[in-house]
């Protein structure tokens, strides 16, 4: 029996970028002045592990190659939140974006508590050996960069902070896993070359909810304001700049209200989906040093298990494979005196909503000469005039269209999840041709058509039970006579499955998620020296009926449901209460018994005679889910509630 556990939760992504609108570049001769001490330094290791807290940290070692100011320790540890643990990303905002191999020129910044940093974040990291997949003049501006430096100290040390203190300890400094070369990539810049989209590994994110017909939801932390910002004034603001992405795209917003985080917007550590938007620094996250406005990005979910870093898990758009964002949020630094300008407080929600959505800068460069991509919402710096609010630029809603296209939105289907039977080889045949056994019927749509039209593909699959597709099901043909219980719930929740395969949804130019068929228990069919297994499991019957082998066509406790509906539905075939039932309902709102993680479709009849669903297949996490009903048309309507096998 093999156990795969998946960690299919967390992963932490920043947009790749600090600044929002926010970076004002500082020139060579003052960043020079203002950092602690500057070197050019190689990683010659980096290691991830987890803080106390869980969070992940990245531990560099950097080799001083020359010291051109203050005082370094030839080998120097800095650690920094985010890193990569397996198929979970944290990437912050402030940090650098080493890669294992590389050079940089470094600006640390000694912080007052002791602490070490980079200066300005990951602009004060420069990379300066060619990295792959870089542009060219990005080099060159590095190389210029270097330069400038050590024309400005007249090419001598200079005096700074004294960092031997941070030299490696003998001892490994914490345990973790090492990073490869090249885990890091930097937000890509369209005006460079780059695909427009903040990117780990190459991939980009998104946001799936609107892909499924359901609103991205916004949680608002107006704790604190800038100072003559009114609430109201916040919230129209906010409005305006979420009218001003929907418009452009697909993506849907629904402001839920207002809430006092409690933290910062990036730390609230649940993966419900939502976008958090903090318009205050109340919890400095935001360094005072620099001279970032806001922040804006997303938390994501990559690959399915950590030897297989899949990427596709937010779908593929047009030709590009998306990972799932799973929250996402913007930090506004509300004691920055910019912001007390309605117009520019607006533009910038705006700005790092478009990060929160996905989106990098439009370009970095603080000469741009392509109004494209200087008039655009997503350039790196704020734009004249001052009363622009939430207006995109031509550049910025043809690029979110790029992951949330308009009229023909990506496909979707939900997670599955089955219970295997197993028999001995004598049995195994006729287990493999049993009509309701070891087989899931899959069913996917979009907000434009259903799965009639949509082609599906099964992808690859893990474990040690073959998955075959036969049309739109999927039969899975156990090779071994092996029983193991049904996961906890939480256990599914966090992706421990026996066998896995993973599938997807295409309309031709898009594809959907790739999603999971997971199987959540073995059982042993009738008791191995019976040839001709039902596939009935009698472990599972046993406990009911005191026998291995009861019938499975009949209905013992008369409640309309046979054993082998008992079995599969997962409820008490001796206990007429226990059954797929509608437990609640007052016509507007209806609640079922469900057993978590199954499939169901919700359906109305205004005659019982044809049946409409509502929605899409549902797969509720919890045991008795209600659902809003659409308002009702005419005198009648029927209800009912289907489970999908
Ligand atoms: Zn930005």
């Amino acid at each position: 029996m093999n156990r795969w556990l998946l960690c299919g939760f967390l992963v932490v992504s920043l947009a790749g970028d600090v600044t929002a609108t926010s970076f004002e570049p500082i020139p060579v001769v003052a960043a020079v002045k203002r950092a602690s001490a500057i070197g050019r330094c190689e990683v010659v290791n980096l290691q991830v592990a987890r803080d106390p807290a869980g969070a992940i940290r990245t531990y560099a070692t950097l080799q001083v190659l020359e010291t051109i100011k203050g005082t370094l320790p030839p080998q120097i540890v800095l650690n920094y939140p985010g890193g990569k643990l397996g198929i979970e990303n944290a990437y912050h905002d402030f940090s650098p974006e080493f890669a294992a191999g590389g050079e940089y020129l470094v600006f640390f910044d000694l912080q007052a508590d002791g602490s070490l940093s980079i200066f300005n974040g990951p602009r004060g990291a420069i990379r300066l050996d060619l990295p792959a997949g870089r542009a060219e003049k990005v080099q060159a501006r590095a190389k210029q960069m270097l330069s400038e430096v050590r024309q400005s100290t007249g090419g001598r040390r200079i005096t700074g902070a004294n960092l031997q203190r941070f030299a490696p300890i003998s001892t490994a400094p914490v345990s973790g896993q090492s990073v490869s070369t090249g885990s890091w990539q930097a937000a890509s810049v369209t005006a460079d070359g780059g695909s427009g989209f903040t990117e780990v590994g190459g991939v980009p994110r998104r946001h799936t909810a609107p892909d499924r017909g359901e609103t991205i939801k916004v949680l608002v932390d107006t704790d604190f304001l800038p100072p003559g910002i009114t609430q109201p004034q916040a919230l129209q603001a906010l409005q305006n700049a979420l009218d001003a992405w929907e418009t452009a795209s697909s993506v849907r917003f629904e402001i839920e209200g207002t809430v006092s985080f409690g933290q910062a917007a990036i730390n609230v550590d649940l993966n419900d989906g939502r976008l958090r938007i903090q318009m205050h620094d109340a919890y400095n996250l935001i360094p005072n040093s620099n001279t970032t406005l806001g922040i804006g990005g997303g938390v994501f979910r990559s690959g399915f298990v950590a030897q297989d870093p899949l990427p596709g898990r937010g779908g593929r758009v047009f030709a590009k494979e998306f990972d799932e964002t799973i929250r996402s949020y913007v930090v506004l630094d509300h004691e920055k005196a910019t912001l007390a300008t309605l117009g520019f407080f607006e533009q910038l929600l705006c700005h790092e909503i478009g990060h929160a959505l996905g989106l990098a800068h439009s370009s970095e460069n603080n000469a741009e000469p392509n109004p494209l991509f200087s008039e655009a919402m997503m350039y790196f710096k704020l734009i004249s005039p001052s009363t622009r609010g939430a207006a995109l630029g031509t550049y910025d809603g043809p690029k979110l269209q790029e992951s949330h296209p308009i009229s023909n939105t990506p496909p979707f289907s939900p997670n599955r999840v089955f219970e295997i039977v197993t028999a001995a080889p004598a049995g195994q045949a006729i287990l493999n041709n049993l009509p309701r056994i070891n087989r899931v019927t899959l069913q996917g749509g979009d907000l434009q058509s259903d799965s009639q039209t949509l082609n599906l593909q099964l992808i690859t699959q893990t474990g040690e039970n073959e998955f075959v597709l036969q049309g739109n099901v999927l039969r899975c043909l156990p090779t071994s006579f092996s029983q193991a219980p049904r996961l906890s719930d939480s256990e599914i929740e966090e992706g421990v499955i026996f066998s896995q395969a993973l599938l997807r949804y295409s309309d031709g130019i898009h594809a959907s998620p790739i999603f999971s068929v997971s199987s959540v228990a073995l059982w042993a069919s009738q008791h191995p020296a019976q040839a001709t297994p039902n596939g009935l499991p009698g472990a599972w019957a046993a406990p009911f009926f005191g026998v291995q082998n009861p019938n499975p066509n009949l209905d013992p406790d008369g409640d309309g449901f046979t054993t082998m509906d008992e079995f599969l539905f997962g409820t008490n075939p001796v206990n007429a209460e226990s059954k797929l039932q509608i437990t609640n309902f007052d016509g507007s709102v209806l609640q079922w018994a469900a057993r978590p993680f199954d499939a169901y479709i919700l359906e109305t009849s205004v005659a019982l005679g044809v049946w409409n669903p509502i929605g899409f297949l549902r797969v509720p996490t919890f045991g008795n889910p209600s659902v809003n009903l659409p308002t009702a048309v005419g005198n009648r309507n029927f209800y009912r509630v289907r489970r999908l096998e």
